[in-house]
């Protein structure tokens, strides 16, 4: 876990030597005391993101207006943020102005939990002025300064502090929750993608069901999208832990029938990609209630999104008998192109018949035969049986 560490101190000393500080801050050095794996190391510094592009080679300036600057140090990339404080928030987003300061102890006051407050020295020096070291070992989040403030200022931290104790399991101060209790509707100012990417971590934590009790129990529940119209789901969770959202999105769809995924695509602005998965994996859920774990599900459900259909079936409390995967594998065919006859060798079977969406139909029914193991993919049991469908149809 410390792979990083070393490139990270690196970067700190060429700041040291160019007569500037730097620490670690907030996240990794919070991870590193609960001797968890660090994913990335922030840096803050007191040098300007001038001096800072001086000093290294490679250097991608993605917000010099806030201070923040990557330097790409051993093919790894850290934030390296001037320390800096913010003035008021206006519109409940932005603050409206971010300003630099000379300190490390006033980079760390504007920072949202005691826990993130922490900076680190390259020896491994706490700088602790929130006592965060301690309310990781009692496992509280606590809010830097009063809650009512810092939640005014940016609403999102509540979200934040229910999304922590999804992840680490810890206890939301009771001080802090009265004032999210308060406070919740305070989130309807925030944008939904910010919304949607904190629910998402809330709900795929290890201590989800501490989250989602939160979530239900403090009304933030009923400021998100979709759930404020159907509060009565915010009480329903998952048997195991969702892992994206386009598991949640199948989860709920179960809890909350009446409302399609596009409406909560829309709502929650997902992409195309995770409503179309989603729909994949309910209606296999839907086909799972009606007719059991057949072949022809396995198929249409493809090996892509398997995973997560069981997933969701296990979040729904289904016990799946056999092993869906190794079914998969075993299916005849596992798509349209593996039929041993194709859309040309169909049309001569019926050449006095126009083309149109019958072509798509009866290949459709061969998939599912064939899949189903009603008839064998080779090309005279296949002509046979697809004679035999036409003149059932006809007739
Ligand atoms: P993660 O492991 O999810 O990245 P993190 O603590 O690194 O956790 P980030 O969102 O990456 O969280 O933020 C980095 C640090 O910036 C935090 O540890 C915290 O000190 C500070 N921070 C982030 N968002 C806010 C906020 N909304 N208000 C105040 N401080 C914040
Ligand atoms: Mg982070």
């Amino acid at each position: 876990q410390h792979v990083l560490f070393g490139p990270a101190i690196e970067v700190i000393s060429a700041i040291e030597d160019h007569g500037g500080e730097a620490f670690m801050v907030g996240g990794c050095v919070r991870d590193f005391l609960l001797g968890q794996e660090v994913k990335d190391v922030d840096i803050a510094t007191s040098l300007r993101p001038e001096e800072i592009i001086n000093i290294f080679d490679k250097v991608i300036p993605v917000g010099i207006e806030h201070g923040t600057v990557i330097v790409r140090q051993r093919s790894l990339s850290f934030e390296v943020t001037t320390y800096r404080m913010e003035e008021d928030y206006e519109d409940y987003r932005h603050p409206s102005q971010v300003y630099f300061v000379s300190s490390i102890e006033q980079d760390l006051s504007r920072r949202d939990f005691t826990m993130n407050a922490m900076a680190m020295t390259s020896g491994g020096r706490l700088i602790d002025p929130f006592s965060g070291e301690k309310a990781i070992s009692e496992k509280q989040i606590e809010t830097v300064g009063s809650p009512s403030n810092r939640f005014e200022e940016d609403p999102l931290r509540m979200m934040r502090a229910l999304r922590f104790s999804s992840q680490l399991g810890f206890t939301v101060s009771p001080s802090v929750l009265e004032v999210i209790k308060e406070k919740s509707s305070l989130l309807q100012h925030l944008s939904v993608e910010r919304l949607a990417a904190e629910f998402e971590k809330t709900v795929a934590g290890p201590w989800y069901r501490k989250g989602l009790n939160y979530l239900a129990g403090t009304g933030v529940f009923a400021h998100l999208p979709v759930f404020c119209a159907h509060t009565d789901a915010a009480g329903r969770f998952p048997l195991v832990r969702l892992r994206d959202w386009s598991e949640m999105l199948s989860f709920y769809h179960q809890q909350i029938p009446g409302v399609p995924a596009e409406d909560w695509g829309r709502k929650w602005k997902l992409s195309n990609r995770t409503k179309k998965k989603a729909q994949n994996i309910s209606g296999a859920v839907q086909m799972y209630k009606e007719r059991g774990l057949g072949n022809y599900l396995l198929y249409t459900l493809g090996e892509a999104d398997l995973g997560s259909w069981v997933n969701v079936m296990r979040s729904l409390g289904y016990e799946l008998e056999t092993d869906p995967v190794e079914r998969y594998r075993s299916l005849p065919i596992h798509s349209r192109s593996e039929l041993h006859l194709d859309t040309e060798e169909l049309l001569q079977l019926f050449p006095e018949r126009k083309k149109g969406k019958w072509i798509g139909e009866y290949l459709n029914a061969l998939v599912q035969s064939v899949v189903e193991g009603n008839c064998v993919n080779e090309k005279d049991e296949l002509i046979k049986w697809i004679i035999e469908l036409d003149r059932q149809r006809q007739g």
